[in-house]
């Protein structure tokens, strides 16, 4: 029997961090609080409000891509995945697809 196709398979893993502090800005991620309370120009999308990224998710990413077995970068990147929908035209997504913290375990 001749090998015509290689199966690849891939994993998309989502993680919730327990950081203070969401990713991009320094709003809580307490759970609850009254509505509007954790939220800020730059998680609600707002033209011009430019992220920083929260040191301690980069120290949990490398820590568990060394647990792991991968290859941590030293040089990563983060893509926005706009989505227009009617009642929110400024969805989007962050993600890391070409160059992620770590990879290859
Ligand atoms: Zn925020």
């Amino acid at each position: 029997m001749t090998r015509q196709y290689e199966t690849v398979i891939g994993l998309e893993v989502h993680i919730e961090l327990a950081t203070k502090t969401k990713i991009f800005c320094g709003c809580s991620t307490a759970f609850g609080g009254a509505p509007n309370t954790h939220v800020c120009p730059v998680c609600a999308g707002m033209p011009g409000a430019l992220p920083v990224l929260n040191r301690q998710v980069v120290e949990y990413a490398m820590a568990v891509g060394l647990a792991t077995n991968c290859e941590i970068s030293r040089l990563c990147r983060f893509d926005r995945k706009n989505y227009f929908y009617p009642d929110n035209p400024q969805n989007y997504q962050i993600s890391q697809l070409y160059l992620p913290i770590c990879r290859d375990g």
